[in-house]
């Protein structure tokens, strides 16, 4: 270890070098010798390398990296990867170390003259294994003035999981999951109904959930990638599923979190404990309030569930009859318990109804099968006998992995979807909206039957909308500075239409970089409590994140690779 914090720090002479140096290796070794490098995932395909990045070139190793280059199963387990690849660079400098993911072989990428550099990879981070690690880690931050960030997966679209300079406060090795046949949350009355519940700690992915659940005879709903953290970002920022129409988001079932302040208190949030930070952490957005060491989560009978997929050739004229089909006949398939994702200009969708039996779903979507038949696609039902079985056969959608990816997004409200009017305004939207960017995707993922269960901090829009429409665009791992700057631009324009006919509001998860009036789009009536519960639980503000409640802004430092927002 000795040596590697000699490299870690350089030249170990000098007073300065010498006592950061102890400080790193006092902290290393208080907390077990855990604490790892930030190195940039792609580091051994190149020769030259700047300022401050760790190892070495190293052929054998880069082959390994160019097969596993695009692997979210790989990426998630390196502290120096992330899914969507410009979270690892700076986009204001263009300083990076990333391969051409569509041919990782690509050495134009790699080669010299290109330069591996650190970006916003966090030089070091502490992989957490229990509550003291994190109360270590907030001190020796505190005291030495460093910036923290909270990594579980690195699946994050706004880049709250990395940062220059940062410590990262590592979640992803904390992957207990257990069951309790009969959960009281700590400190409620024993008068309290026990519920199934799912305790899983702060790294355990959305396949190994299914997994367990499915071992378990019962259901816990998931997105649509295997590999999100459900602990993390997506359940403290809400958490949506192709069954979330009937099961509720994520934040509706979790029970209970265990969670370390920024002050180090060791706290249990619940209904009955803490109650104000339970409020925060269902739907506050993740990074913000604390560090979540594990949650418990009310699990759900297993069920069977119905599929329907539609894939049509993305020609024009199948784009717009898809298109037009779902704006007019999505109030129907969500009141029959229908929800789930529909690309229009990639001609795919795919539902799924954990709702109705077989002959009742069948008769459900029979129009859209006579659609996809009369476009000359392919329509497929199948009734699968549990989430898992579902899961595993069609809920997994095809994702962009180590590509730059930028999203604007907006819940749309049944309401439009009640008149014609509404139905031709929205549908005028999402036509120039998915013309000027193709790669976008509507999710039919909002609790739109499921009963409010109250107490949840997102934004009360969830509650009234149908769709949360995401626009997404991207750029290469060689584009300009002007090239990136567009991107988002083109994000600004695209959603213009959409934000014109609909309320303020929107998915912190998947939601814009820039969105202009994030407070409100993201939380609503529930920011100005937020607001005061991150005041109270981290003063200092050490906890902070782009766009989340209580953000600095972004002259502070740690935001000096985002770019400007577009205008
Ligand atoms: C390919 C892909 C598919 C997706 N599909 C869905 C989907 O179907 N449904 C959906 O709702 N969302 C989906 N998302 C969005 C997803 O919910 C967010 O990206 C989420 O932030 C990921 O959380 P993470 O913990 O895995 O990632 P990270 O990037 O590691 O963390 C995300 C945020 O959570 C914070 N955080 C992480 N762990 C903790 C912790 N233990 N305590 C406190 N804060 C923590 C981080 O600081 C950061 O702010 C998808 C994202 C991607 C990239």
């Amino acid at each position: 270890m000795l040596s590697l914090l000699l490299v870690l720090f350089g030249v170990a002479s000098g007073s300065r070098a010498d006592s950061n140096l102890s400080a790193y290796a006092d902290f290393n070794s208080s907390t077990g010798g855990r604490l790892v490098f930030g190195t940039p995932f792609a580091r051994a395909c190149f020769e030259n390398a700047g300022p401050g990045v760790r190892e070495m070139y190293d052929a054998a190793s880069c082959s390994g990296v160019q097969s596993d280059y695009t692997d979210e199963a790989t990426r998630i387990d390196s502290l120096g990867a992330y899914i969507n690849t410009q979270w690892e660079t700076c986009q204001k400098t263009g300083e990076q170390c990333l391969l051409d993911a569509t041919d990782p072989t690509n050495a134009l990428a790699y080669s010299p003259p290109a330069v591996c550099s650190q970006g916003s990879v966090p030089p070091v981070g502490l992989e957490i294994a229990s509550a003291n690690d994190v109360v270590l880690a907030f001190n020796f931050a505190r005291n030495r003035s460093l910036k923290v960030v909270v990594k579980n997966t690195g699946h994050d679209y706004k880049g709250r999981s990395s940062g220059p300079d940062t410590l990262a406060l590592w979640t992803r090795g904390l992957q207990g999951i257990s069951i309790n046949e009969a959960f009281v949350p700590q400190g409620c009355p024993t008068s309290t109904t026990p519920v199934i519940g799912v305790t899983m700690g702060a790294g355990v992915t959305a396949d190994v959930a299914v997994a367990f659940a499915e071992a378990n005879n019962i259901t816990i709903p998931t997105g649509a990638d295997p590999t999100v953290g459900l602990v993390g970002g997506y359940t403290q920022g809400g958490g949506h599923s192709k069954t979330s129409n009937t099961m509720g988001l994520a934040v509706d079932r979790v029970i209970e979190f265990n969670v370390v302040t920024s002050s180090g208190e060791h706290l249990v949030a619940n209904a009955c404990q803490n109650a104000d930070l339970f409020f925060a952490l269902r739907g506050g957005g993740g990074g913000t309030f604390g560090v979540v060491l594990n949650l418990t989560t009310r699990a759900l009978p297993a069920t069977a569930v119905s599929a329907a997929v539609v894939e049509v050739t993305p020609t024009p004229s199948n784009v717009a009859a898809l298109l037009d089909f779902m704006v007019n006949n999505s109030l129907q398939l969500a009141q029959d318990g229908w929800g789930g994702a529909f690309a229009p200009t990639q001609g795919l969708l795919s539902y799924a109804n954990p709702l109705l039996n077989e002959t009742a779903a069948k008769e459900s979507v029979a129009s859209l099968q006579a659609l996809a038949t009369s476009l000359g696609g392919i329509f497929i039902y199948e009734y699968l006998p549990t989430y898992g079985a579902y899961f595993s056969t069609f809920g997994i959608d095809p994702v962009p992995t180590a590509v730059p990816v930028a999203q604007s997004s907006r819940l749309v409200p049944s309401s439009l979807f009640e008149t014609e009017d509404g139905r031709a305004k929205l549908l005028s939207a999402l036509t120039e909206g998915f013309t000027a960017l193709p790669s976008s995707a509507i999710f039919a993922n909002t609790p739109f039957l499921a009963k409010d269960p109250g107490g949840t901090s997102v934004h009360s829009a969830w509650r009234d909308s149908l769709w949360h429409v995401v626009l997404s665009a991207g750029w290469s791992f060689n584009s300009s500075l002007a090239q990136r700057e567009a991107v988002y631009q083109s994000l600004e324009d695209g959603i213009a239409p959409l934000r014109a006919i609909t309320p303020d509001a929107a998915y912190t998860n998947e939601g814009d970089v820039y969105e202009p009036n994030w407070e409100e789009t993201f939380w609503g009536s529930n920011y100005a409590e937020l607001l005061s519960i991150k005041n109270k639980y981290d003063p200092d503000h050490l906890l902070d994140c782009w766009q989340c409640v209580g953000w600095l802004g972004q002259s502070d430092s740690r935001y000096k690779c985002y770019l400007p927002p577009p205008s």
